[in-house]
């Protein structure tokens, strides 16, 4: 994990894998500071703290959560008393995706031997993930803290004379999808709808909006992006990113019209944009994604997660690559 400083006083902490965990972190260090997002385990939480600590007076004040998956919200209760900004949505769906309780007994399970020896043969795709899990994180000892100011489509901040600007853009990648722009120094944070250099992972939402809240980004022409997972970049991450999304829904489509499941579709469409990024079998989510719109499924219909990470681990094989979550 490391600190960078990318405009006069908007801060980043990056993790460096990419994994599905591995969420960034920023602040905005002005008028007592706002934290974005609390990362995914409490070590890394205060990891955090203790490297945004090095440039800012006191505790901050405030905490925007940028939409409700765990790796972005589990490190809220280290901010007591802070008042937490997020989407209408969040509380409610962070009760339903981000129980800290389930993957605690997942990583008990994973990390027991004979239990993960039978869930192997059940779900080869949870234990690798879990494994891998383990290599980093230890969930023991999360407490749900949820969002105490909640806005509906835009909420805006004045920190010391410079603007803030909380939009609200899902569900394109979650149903909480927010993004924060910083206009006088020409920063966005982006959260989730902006995975740099690793495949993207979406849950609820639909490919259109997701490709709307890619053109408002490079819209609001930021000088730096700090994405939800991968390093910093300008609007040719934005770009980048849609051009990949586009790519897998166009490829997707053949597959889909040519009688292929989405398992098989994620097994023989070829990586192409994302062949140099971490975690490209992850595709299999946005192929999934694609067949539901295909079906005229809703955007939030849920998802098996156990069934999931099977697929994306059938999906690594099938290629002869390392199972990355
Ligand atoms: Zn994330």
């Amino acid at each position: 994990m490391e600190l960078k400083q990318v405009s006069d006083n908007c801060f980043a902490v990056l993790n460096e894998k990419n994994r599905v965990c591995d969420a960034n972190s920023g602040l905005i260090n002005l008028a007592g500071g706002v934290v974005i997002d609390t990362q995914s385990d409490l070590a890394h939480a205060r990891q955090m703290i203790e490297l945004f600590s090095r440039v800012w007076p006191a505790m901050p004040r405030r905490v925007i959560n940028t939409h409700e998956d765990a790796d972005h919200v589990w490190g809220n209760q280290l901010f007591r008393g802070a008042e937490i900004i997020a989407h209408r949505s969040v509380p409610e769906r962070m009760k339903q995706v981000a129980n800290p309780k389930e993957s605690q007994k997942l990583l008990h399970g994973v990390g027991h031997f004979l239990t993960r020896l039978v869930l192997k043969t059940l779900h080869p795709g949870i234990v690798a993930a879990g494994q891998q899990l383990l290599e980093d994180y230890n969930f023991d000892g999360i407490e749900l803290v949820l969002p105490t100011t909640l806005f509906d489509t835009r909420y805006e901040l004045n920190l010391d004379g410079t603007e803030v600007h909380v939009i609200y853009v899902g569900p394109c990648h979650q149903v909480g999808d927010t993004i924060i722009h910083v206009p006088k120094e020409r920063v966005v944070f982006a959260g989730d709808v902006l995975f740099r250099q690793c495949a993207p992972i979406g849950w609820t939402g639909s490919y259109e909006k997701w490709f709307q809240c890619l053109d408002l980004i490079v819209q609001l022409n930021p000088q730096v992006i700090v994405p939800g997972h991968g390093p910093l970049c300008g609007v040719e991450g934005a770009i980048e990113m849609k051009a990949y999304l586009q790519y897998i829904r166009d490829e997707s489509k053949k597959c889909f019209d040519a009688g292929l499941t989405s398992l098989d579709a994620a097994k023989r469409i070829e990586f192409g944009p994302s062949s140099e990024w971490r975690a490209p079998a992850r595709l299999f989510m946005n192929v999934e994604r694609a067949y539901r719109e295909f079906r005229n499924e809703p955007p939030d219909a849920p998802w098996d997660q156990a069934a999931t990470f099977d697929a994306i681990y059938q999906v690594a094989k099938a290629r002869g690559i390392e199972a990355e979550f």
